[in-house]
């Protein structure tokens, strides 16, 4: 591989699908800012990235004491 890397390979962000360029001096790479990263880290922490669960709605309340 190359070490230099004057022809710069340009990639979407996944979050905003802004072009951005692909550089090593980006540390928020491969999204196109701080900002989209923590979007996208954020998505993950909030679990929307996660199959929603099926609750099946009973219509009953929780009663299960004796
Ligand atoms: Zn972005």
């Amino acid at each position: 591989m190359p070490a230099d890397a004057s022809k710069a390979r340009m990639v979407h962000c996944p979050q905003c699908n802004a072009a951005i360029r692909w550089s090593t001096d980006n540390p928020y790479r491969p999204f196109c800012s701080e900002r989209c990263k923590l979007i996208d880290l954020g998505q993950w922490a909030t679990g929307s990235y996660r199959i929603p669960q099926e609750e099946p709605d009973t219509g009953q309340t929780d009663n299960e004491e004796q």
